[in-house]
């Protein structure tokens, strides 16, 4: 909260962020630039600083010249987000990041290193309303959709990060060994629910696999998005062409429980959903990631293990058991580690792969399902 007297700037509800390089496609860029009486091949060069380079104040672009850069920078690379903190634990291989938007709205990032990999995990929306009552997100209801530029700002700023040496892995190890320090996967597992926010989801996903001078050029095959099962969605997806992977939070076989648990069930139930999960892998060829929150004596019976892996094998499918992380408030915890194991044998029984998630970040509040926000 601001100090009484201090000045903070809050737009009006229902404002919308700021046009950003980032929003548009190839063609809209060049339209954007012709608009604004610059020479057609100056999208080609704004694109390549900020995609390529990186570089988003007008003072990096000495390509550019000096009377064009604040014209450029003043139309197309508004800034869109502010640090307020970060946090990091895991010896420092995991920081949580608190933005504020434009018009005062928090959102968190959480870039995690892995011995062969860097992980960013974003949000798509400030808030979430799907209502899941085991989510931190989903407590406070949906506050409004990032656009385009806001999710893909996120990954911009997480690359920075790492190619600055402020997040521990650009640097070389002590043995003078470079470490993996490049960005190479995003999950859409922050706060939000991807697929109900559609269109700026799927432009962010080609601004950051295309390559550059369009986007960043990391592969489709290294982001996931992770969605409760909104079925028109996921069928939509489905025709897109994408190889992105697609995980399905489903946390439940069965409609009683998981009515209760994602309560879109209610709408689209197990069966429509694993349905539509099952024509994306068709048509993406890749494997369904079946997220699966292992909550004490609520969802981690042996009978469900049974019906789950019933139900998924002979599938495109892969689970992912989360412990269940701790949110405020919440009555439910992880379940016990003798519970968990035989979760997992018993869908292995049924030839289904499994793994059980890391719980990172879980003391910054910054693991599944802890993001909340709070200033
Ligand atoms: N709305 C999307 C993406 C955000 S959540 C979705 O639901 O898939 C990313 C994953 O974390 C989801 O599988 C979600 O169910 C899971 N999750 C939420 N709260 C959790 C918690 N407290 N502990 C463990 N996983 C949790």
């Amino acid at each position: 909260m601001p100090k009484p007297g201090e000045l903070t700037f809050v737009a009006p509800r229902g404002a919308k962020p700021p046009r950003h390089l980032a929003d548009l496609s190839a063609a809209e860029r060049r339209e954007a630039i012709a608009e604004l009486g610059e020479k057609p091949f100056r999208a080609d060069q704004l694109s390549r600083q900020y995609f390529g380079r990186l570089a988003a104040r007008a003072d990096e672009w000495t390509d550019i010249p000096a009377a064009s850069r604040e014209k450029l920078a003043e139309a197309l690379l508004p800034e869109l987000m502010t640090e307020v903190r970060h946090v990091s634990c895991d010896d420092d291989s995991t920081r949580k990041t608190l933005w504020k938007l434009f018009d005062g709205v928090l959102v968190e990032s959480v870039l995690m290193r892995y011995p062969d990999r860097v992980t960013m995990c974003i949000s798509s929306q400030a808030g979430c309303g799907m209502n899941c009552p085991f989510c931190a997100t989903g407590q406070a209801g949906l506050t409004r959709n990032l656009s385009t530029a806001e999710i893909v700002e996120q990954i911009a700023a997480g690359m920075r990060a790492i190619r600055d040496g402020e997040f521990g892995g650009a640097k070389a190890g002590e043995d003078g060994e470079a470490r993996a320090v490049r960005l190479s996967n995003v999950v859409f597992m922050g706060m939000g629910e991807p697929l109900a926010n559609y269109k700026r989801v799927i432009a962010a996903i080609h601004r950051l696999t295309d390559p550059a001078p369009s986007g960043f050029g990391l592969s489709q095959r290294g982001i996931t998005v992770s969605t409760v099962g909104l079925v028109p969605a996921i069928n939509r997806m489905s025709e897109e062409g994408l190889s992105v992977r697609l995980a399905v939070s489903l946390h439940a076989p069965d409609d009683e429980l998981r009515n209760e648990l994602v309560p879109v069930n209610t709408r689209w139930n197990v069966e429509e959903v694993l349905d539509a999960a099952w024509d994306y892998a068709d048509k993406s060829g890749r494997r369904i990631s079946i997220e699966y929150a292992l909550i004490k004596d609520i969802n981690d019976q042996a009978w469900r293990a049974d019906l789950l892996g019933r139900l998924l094998k002979n599938h495109r499918a892969h689970v992912n058991l989360i412990p269940l992380n701790p949110t405020p408030g919440s009555k439910w915890t992880a379940s016990r580690p003798e519970d968990e194991r035989e979760f997992v044998r018993r869908l292995q029984s049924h030839g289904v792969p499994v793994t059980v998630r890391d719980t990172r970040g879980q003391e910054i509040d910054g693991a599944c399902g802890q993001l909340a926000a709070a200033g």
